[in-house]
């Protein structure tokens, strides 16, 4: 079984596809973490802005994602660095790439073969695995997601300013959806979630109705 899940920056999607990962026993799969990935090592390489050096070394690099969330690049587990402020910044742009994403989409298909997984990112229902069993687009309003982003910084002890964090996220958005290869989209294959004024339990659960394991 597949379930995918789209949608913007800062929806809910890692949370509430861990959450029926446990729920389902399904292998939970961050894409998003796998572009961070390749961002943070360009950073690391001063390679930002060398396309070819970029795609030269998303074909060597080496991204495990472990069954307990954590993410490992070349062995070393940048679960953190990855979320940090610079890695974010750069991302976007670098997922432009279409060779990086070729590279990155083949692994994706890969890591879920012969299992039951939840994927989610911002092509898995359009281009990674257009024929999932189960397709959601998890969406909230913009004022929603920096606030929910500010928090989690909060909890983390990272101070944020509300309007910085709402700037990147309509910036990285923009860019997420005007990619000319694996762009953000809305269809009408996809069920639409719009969280704005729902908890995450409510989520989980109307994920599971709609896939029939609650009735
Ligand atoms: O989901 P997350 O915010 O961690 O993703 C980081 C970035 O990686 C996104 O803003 C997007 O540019 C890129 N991404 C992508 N395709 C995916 C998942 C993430 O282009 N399937």
């Amino acid at each position: 079984m597949v379930i995918a899940i789209d949608g913007p920056a800062g929806a809910g999607k890692g949370t509430i596809a861990k959450m029926v990962a446990e729920r389902l026993n399904l292998v939970y799969i961050d894409t998003g973490a796998m572009y961070r990935c390749i961002a943070l090592e360009a950073l690391r390489e001063d390679i930002v802005n060398d396309k070819d050096k970029i795609i030269e070394m998303s074909k060597k690099i080496n991204i495990k994602l472990s069954e307990d969330g954590k993410t490992f690049l070349n062995g070393e587990d940048v679960s953190e660095e990855i979320r940090s402020k610079e890695v974010t910044s750069v991302v976007s742009p670098i997922s432009s790439i279409v060779p990086v994403r070729e590279e990155l989409v083949s692994i994706q298909r890969s890591i879920a073969e012969g299992k039951n997984v939840i994927m989610e990112g911002r092509d898995i229902t359009t281009v990674v695995f257009p024929n999932a069993d189960y397709k959601f687009y998890l969406d909230a309003s913009v004022e929603e997601r920096t606030r929910r982003r500010v928090e989690q910084n909060k909890e983390k002890g990272i101070f944020s300013s509300y309007e910085d964090i709402k700037q990147s996220i309509i910036d990285r958005d923009y860019n997420d959806m005007h990619k000319e290869v694996g762009a953000l989209k809305r269809t009408n294959e996809q069920i639409y979630i719009n969280s704005t004024n729902m908890g995450k339990e409510e989520v989980v659960n109307f994920i599971l109705e709609k896939i029939g394991e609650v009735k």
